[in-house]
């Protein structure tokens, strides 16, 4: 069965098949750097690295490009308010570039902790200003757009005339009409629905470059269309990203592939896939609220909703066990029974590596490794996959006491099926380190039984004790009143 995933242009699921087999170009909106890194980015984040980590198991050679916008995406939808980087600097009275690299430098410590892969190409929107004037220039040539005072914009009216807009989300032009407000610096638009390529800047911004229009910046939309079929071409296979971008930002792309390359562009990419939201105890998560939590909050466990950290794979495990199309609701319960089933899981696979193999098989293990994939394959379900594991972990007890068998190729099937799936495609990674805090009251506790040995004159217990610590790198120091303890290597 082949893998099928859900298209938002066309609103169904279809068989995935590359355009130029076997490389597969996927682009993924990536973070506007101006906070810290939150739930709303682990999720994404993760969803696609799954897809990723997925395409490139199935033999695929997967180019993924993530952007980092450090420049352009101004506070509202319409062309309107502050650029997010540049009023973060100014209130923190840097430069935006320190902005930028403080948090992409953020970003990517969260997303390493998630186990999330780096992209092969993180293009940034600064690095990429001559590209995008490149488009520009072609979209005014092809008669899309227009100049008013060193703005540029896309003249959607005219765009329409040729193409269909509104063709991602759903929406029709008048009803975009009804939700547009007069806004400042709408009085430039020909229409209100037209959006900005280009911004002329004033001499005071702090973030402006040369064109053909004069001094100015590039408005959000244009950045991701000029870096993706840079890297990609036109058209691309997988374009990505959280469902609040699929209007307006989504759907500018589209149309601005079309402006620049015309019918040829396809809807600028074969596949659009959208991730859903996070909530937070089912509210909307926003700062105004209080109910706003960064992914390091989850892992310090500094936030007033959290009573203690949760390890990087409690999170991630909690986004796995969603359909990446589902929203996802958060809490500190939903957390801890996440981790509490994630540790379920990898004490299962531990003990799967100690089963020993029989004659023969009282276990279907190539039937199930089917269903596990058959879920993968229906639009990456990662949370019926799940499930099916759950399913075996009594299964797995059984086989270690010996009440159900397996062969030597079916007992390692079984194997290769837990850590193809849990590891290399949903990206979990083993406990790592035994907390600390558990680690000592484990120690402090065999100690104190060596020593009541020792009292006792139970030599024998008491040197098994010792040894046995020693095996597992305590050192002991005796003292007439006390045992001391430290690690070694
Ligand atoms: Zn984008």
């Amino acid at each position: 069965m082949a893998l099928t995933l859900y298209n938002t242009l066309t609103r169904r699921k279809e068989p995935f098949a590359p355009l130029n087999p076997p490389y597969v170009g996927m682009y993924v909106c990536g973070p506007t750097v101006y906070g810290d890194p939150h739930l709303g980015h682990a999720r994404a984040a993760i969803t696609f690295d799954v897809l990723y980590r997925y395409l490139t198991f199935l033999g695929y050679k997967v180019r993924y490009v993530r952007n980092i916008t450090d420049v352009g995406h101004l506070e509202g939808d319409a062309d309107e308010g502050e650029d997010k980087v540049l009023k973060r600097a100014r209130l923190e009275k840097v430069e935006p570039i320190e902005i930028a690299q403080r948090y992409t430098a953020l970003y990517h410590k969260a997303m390493d902790a998630l186990n999330v892969l780096r992209p092969s190409i993180e293009p940034t929107a600064t690095g990429h200003i001559p590209q995008q004037i490149a488009m520009i220039k072609q979209i005014l040539e092809r008669g899309y757009a227009y100049e008013v005072n060193g703005s540029v914009y896309l003249d959607v009216e005219r765009y329409r005339q040729d193409f269909p807009y509104g063709i991602l989300s759903g929406r029709n032009v008048e009803e975009l009409l009804a939700g547009s407000r007069e806004l400042e610096g709408q009085a430039e638009k020909r229409h209100p629905w037209d959006f900005a390529l280009w911004k002329r800047a004033e001499p005071t911004h702090l973030m402006q470059w040369d064109s053909p229009w004069g001094r100015g910046y590039p408005g959000w939309h244009i950045e991701c269309s000029a870096m993706s079929t840079h890297y990609l071409g036109v058209p691309f296979d997988i374009h990505g990203g959280g469902l609040d971008l699929v209007f307006p930002h989504h759907e500018a792309e589209i149309a601005q592939a079309h402006a620049c390359y015309g019918e040829a562009a396809q809807y600028q990419a074969r596949f659009w896939i959208h991730n859903n939201l996070v909530t937070i105890e089912g509210q909307k998560m926003s700062k105004s609220l209080g109910n706003f939590i960064t992914i390091e909050e989850v892992f310090s466990g500094r936030h007033p909703k959290l009573s203690r950290g949760y390890p990087p794979m409690a999170l991630r495990f909690l986004v796995l066990q969603a359909h990446y199309r589902s929203t996802l609701d958060f809490s500190e319960e939903a957390l801890g029974a996440a981790y509490r089933a994630y540790l379920r899981l990898m004490n299962a696979y531990r003990r799967l590596g100690k089963v020993r193999p029989h004659m023969y098989s009282t276990f279907p293990v190539e039937a199930w490794r089917e269903k596990v994939f058959a879920h993968l394959n229906d639009d990456l379900n990662t949370a019926a996959a799940l499930a099916l594991f759950f399913e075996q972990v009594d299964d797995i007890l059984k086989l270690y006491r010996g009440e159900a068998f397996l062969t030597v190729e079916d007992l390692e099937k079984l194997r290769q099926t837990w850590r193809e799936v849990l590891f290399d495609i949903m990206g979990l990674l083993p406990p790592q380190q035994v907390e600390w805090e558990r680690w000592e009251r484990l120690v402090n506790t065999l100690v104190q039984l060596r020593r009541q040995a020792r009292s006792e004159k139970n030599f024998p217990l008491a040197d098994f004790l010792r040894d046995e610590l020693q095996r597992a790198g305590v050192k002991l120091l005796d003292f007439p009143d006390e045992t001391l303890w430290e690690m070694q290597e």
